[in-house]
């Protein structure tokens, strides 16, 4: 550690303070990993983390029926292969609290939690010109000080909490899933409300369902789901994954979505109707958000994806027995997979209980929440408890919160206000020496998490590790080389339906956010080939500067 003497940005000298070689903000899946090979590779880091613990999404979103949509063999780390295989999923779809604990013996593991502040929210981060460093203010008022910056603060990990009259005057219970409380929740004989019908909500509902005397369900906009056929493993499926898991790291390195699933060979539109019919169905066996991905030219062409739309509608029709309800069920306004396909278990049958009841706010809009429940324009619900599944500020929402202050004046929030402009999503210019790891700009949100966060955070350490060796004090991309790739981004966003929705892909979920696609929609395996490609060239892009001004 160097002591060294900051500055703020009006060039006051600050206190001083060791100035680490990184901070990382965020212990989730990434932070997790940047600590332990930061560490690894001796660099002296420190984590700061919001949270008492480690697991970011896995620590907070401890709702009934949390589960990952990607298969649990695959959503877990792939760095070491001892790892690998002293950790058995249960379950092809792990639980929320099965993933907590593959990450608590991470922690534990690779000593990731005494390198880490928990309850330590970062509020605010300033980029010292003189002396090349990052300072971090948290809300406690302490600093901390680095040459490089890491932001693994999570694309899922700002809640948000709806904007209804009278929200805060709710008499009864109030939960949101992803700050659910970590004693348990007895719903027992309760009146239920839950808001919110995106894969949260809609993974939620069927065990509260099983739970409480009644549950309501306030929907604004349709979602499709498709069930998951999660089953226990054997001690035969634990042998073959072993066996089976180098070739499945090696195919997920580079696919589209980091994990082994491939699309049927042609296009929905270059087969005929059984061909077309036989694949919906077996993907559709298969359960879950890769169904968005049966055909490849399913998120392209319209004509395609209303081919897998209709197949969706139908499983809609023939499962649930109210037509009215299944009507209501089936989206209107945008094709599917334009916003992330749920992978539910048991919720279109739900709706065939007695005690269930969905009511379509496009219909009936809420007009108010009171002390004794929700009243909507044509109803009233009196309630015990009201569940907000209400989403996220995704992508941004975590950084922008933080806004921090760069080189040259620059301030985050003034810099992204027409939209993210990153390079490769990882850099920002007039941000030097800041990594943003799963943020706008990379595939993220549209991979398999851990995979990208994997090598997320290996590129970015790959730059320190350069920068640490040519003594170089400063890594910024140039302004160009954002542009230029977040004008690629959108120009690939554009050939998709992805822009006929209004998702949080598209910040279409807050209100007076810039609405354009945020990740990059190239594929995963795309992406990671030009992030090498970039690196192999000396970080083509990067303006890399020490202090003397030399390049
Ligand atoms: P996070 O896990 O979000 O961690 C970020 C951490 O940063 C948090 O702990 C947060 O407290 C901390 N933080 C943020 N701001 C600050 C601050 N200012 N100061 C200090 N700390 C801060 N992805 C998949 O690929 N497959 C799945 O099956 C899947 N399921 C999901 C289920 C749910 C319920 C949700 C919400 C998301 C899911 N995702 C899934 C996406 C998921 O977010 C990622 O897979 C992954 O867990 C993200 O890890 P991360 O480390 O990038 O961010
Ligand atoms: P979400 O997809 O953004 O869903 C939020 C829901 O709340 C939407 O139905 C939204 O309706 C509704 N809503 C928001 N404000 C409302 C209001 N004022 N009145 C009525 N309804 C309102 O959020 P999420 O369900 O938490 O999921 C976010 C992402 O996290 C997912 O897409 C996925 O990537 C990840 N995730 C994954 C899993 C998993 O299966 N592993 C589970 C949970 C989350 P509108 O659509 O009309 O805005």
């Amino acid at each position: 550690m160097n002591p060294t003497s900051a500055h703020d940005q009006e060039g006051n000298q600050m206190s001083a303070a060791p100035t680490r070689d990184l901070l990382v903000v965020g212990a989730g899946i990434a932070g997790m990993y940047a600590v332990h090979k930061a560490t690894e590779s001796g660099l002296d880091v420190l984590g700061l983390e919001a949270g008492s613990d480690v697991g970011g999404t896995w620590y907070f979103n401890r709702y009934p029926g949390a589960r990952c949509d990607v298969e649990s063999v695959d959503y877990s780390y792939s760095f070491d292969r001892e790892l690998e295989k002293e950790w058995q999923w249960s379950e092809r779809f792990a639980t929320q609290a099965e993933i907590w604990s593959y990450l608590d013996h991470v922690a534990d593991r690779y000593r990731i939690r005494e390198r880490f502040l928990f309850d330590t929210r970062v509020a605010d981060a300033v980029f010292d010109e003189a002396t090349s460093t990052w300072s971090v203010t948290t809300e406690a008022g302490e600093t901390h000080r680095a040459k490089f910056l890491m932001m693994a603060t999570g694309s899922l990990s700002e809640p948000i909490k709806p904007r209804l009259a009278g929200v805060d005057s709710f008499a009864g219970e109030t939960y949101f899933t992803a700050m659910w409380p970590h004693e348990p929740v007895d719903l027992t004989g309760k009146r239920v409300g839950l808001i919110g019908t995106g894969s949260s909500g809609i993974q939620a509902a069927p065990i509260v369902a099983r739970q409480a005397r009644s549950l309501t369900i306030f929907q604004r906009t349709a979602n499709y789901t498709v069930p998951a056929p999660n089953r226990v493993f054997t001690e035969e499926d634990q042998r073959k994954i072993q066996e089976e898991y180098p070739h499945r790291r090696e195919v997920s390195a580079y696919a589209a979505a980091a994990s082994p699933h491939v699309s049927h060979t042609k296009k929905a539109t270059e087969v005929d109707a059984e061909e077309r019919r036989a694949a919906f169905e077996a993907r559709w066996a298969e359960g879950g958000v890769l169904f968005s991905k049966t055909f490849p030219d399913q998120s392209s062409d319209i004509v395609a994806n209303d081919y897998a739309r209709e197949f969706a509608e139908q499983k809609i029709r023939e499962i649930v027995q109210d037509p009215q309800v299944a009507d209501d069920l089936i989206p209107k306004d945008y094709p599917i997979g334009t916003k992330r396909i749920v992978t539910d278990s048991g919720y279109y049958e739900m709706f065939n209980r007695d005690n269930v009841e969905l009511v379509n706010l496009r219909r009936d809009p809420i007009t108010e929440v009171t002390d004794w429940g929700i009243k909507t324009e044509q109803g009233s619900y009196e309630l015990d408890v009201i569940i907000f599944a209400t989403g996220f500020d995704a992508l941004t929402g975590a950084l922008t919160r933080i806004d921090p202050k760069g080189a040259r004046g620059a301030r985050l929030s003034d810099v992204w206000a027409d939209g993210p402009v990153t390079y490769l999503g990882m850099g920002i210019p007039g941000f030097p020496n800041l990594f943003s790891i799963s943020g706008p700009g990379a595939p993220g949100v549209l991979a398999n998490m851990m995979t990208h966060s994997e090598q997320q955070v290996d590129w970015c350490l790959a730059l320190l590790q350069t920068c640490h060796e040519q003594g170089i004090d400063t890594a910024e991309p140039r302004q160009d080389a954002a542009e230029k790739w977040t004008e690629h981004l959108e120009e690939v966003a554009s050939k998709t339906l992805f822009v006929r929705a209004a998702s949080w892909y598209m910040g279409a979920n807050i209100e007076g956010k810039k609405q354009t696609f945020m990740p990059y929609i190239g594929g995963f395996g795309t992406f990671r080939k030009m992030c090498d490609d970039v690196r192999d060239a000396g970080f083509e892009g990067y303006v890399l500067t020490t202090n003397g001004g030399g390049q």
